[in-house]
């Protein structure tokens, strides 16, 4: 794990980038397509999206400009999109990564993911997601917001195992059981949320680490996500930021430090809850 370009290697043998750029709540339009494009030009290659972000349209648009601009090629980056409650189903999901793919302007993706873990849908949008997988128009298949039993049940009657699953995760979230499961079935783990979206910045312990490394808190919680060989994708529109998330390939945290900020779980969600939600 040396610098932004650093992969983890997937069970299907797909490299995917340690650290990414999110958009959540990123709207359409020139502030978007400047994030993604300087995000790509400060060597950040993977892109996290989603159809119901409503915003891939701008994503391509800023894919499109990095790759002009910089001269690296679309085979460089990785790019995930997610298929919304909405869509699960098997004809559904495949119309709605075909969908996605045309407003992102792209032939293919890197990584599709079930967004959520709608009861009795996702076992079809599973089966369609293998479709496009074995007919070579995804690099990999992954879940989101999966938790164990999901993830049993799904691959109780799957062909093929999710490469990732998505959730949320940061210091107040530590999800470990999650975390071993996922490691035992070779599950890549991937944070979203890794910030808890801004919360965590101001905790007097993290800033007490970060003064230590000469680091902001945003730099010591997303290497201890890396530490922890959790993907991360944190989301910042402010170019300052995009350079600041990805400055963490250059310190270590020690054990005792990884310890300190692991004790920090209160099994907090800012987001929904997998086993209780209504959307
Ligand atoms: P994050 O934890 O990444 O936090 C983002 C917030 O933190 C923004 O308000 C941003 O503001 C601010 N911020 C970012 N970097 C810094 C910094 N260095 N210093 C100070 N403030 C900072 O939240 P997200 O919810 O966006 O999660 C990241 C990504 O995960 C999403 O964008 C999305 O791609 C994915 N996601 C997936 C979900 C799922 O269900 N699968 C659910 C939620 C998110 P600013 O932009 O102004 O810099």
């Amino acid at each position: 794990m040396k610098n932004l370009q650093s992969t983890t290697t997937l069970n299907n043998g797909v490299n995917m980038p340690w650290l990414g750029l999110g958009v959540f709540k990123v709207e359409e339009g020139q502030e978007l397509v400047d994030a993604v494009k300087t995000a790509i030009s400060h060597g950040y290659r993977s892109i996290d999206t989603a159809a119901i972000y409503g915003n891939e349209v701008g994503v391509g648009q800023g894919i499109r400009k990095a790759l002009e601009e910089t001269g690296i090629v679309r085979d460089d980056l990785f790019i995930t999109s997610k298929v919304w409650n909405s869509e699960l189903g098997y004809d559904t999901t495949i119309a709605a990564y075909e969908e996605s793919l045309i407003k992102l302007g792209l032939d293919y993706l890197d990584l599709y993911l079930i967004h959520w873990p709608v009861a009795g849908k996702y076992k079809e949008a599973w089966r369609a997601l293998e479709t496009l997988y074995k007919e070579g128009r995804v690099k990999a298949i992954g879940v989101s917001n999966f938790q164990i039993h999901h993830l049993e049940k799904l691959m109780k009657d799957a062909e093929i195992k999710p490469m990732v699953n998505q959730v949320e995760y940061h210091p107040r979230l530590t999800q470990k059981d999650l975390q071993a499961f996922c490691q035992q079935y070779g599950i890549q783990l991937e944070a979203w949320s890794p910030l808890m979206q801004g919360e965590l910045l101001d905790n007097a312990e993290l800033q007490e680490i970060a003064k230590k490394y000469n680091k902001s808190v945003a730099q010591i919680i997303l290497r201890w996500d890396l530490q922890n060989g959790v993907v991360t994708i944190p989301k910042s529109t402010k170019e300052h930021r995009i350079v600041e998330n990805a400055s963490v390939f250059d310190f270590e945290l020690t054990a005792d430090d990884m310890r300190s900020i692991d004790s920090l779980n209160q099994n907090h969600r800012v987001g929904p809850d997998p086993d209780n939600f209504d959307f």
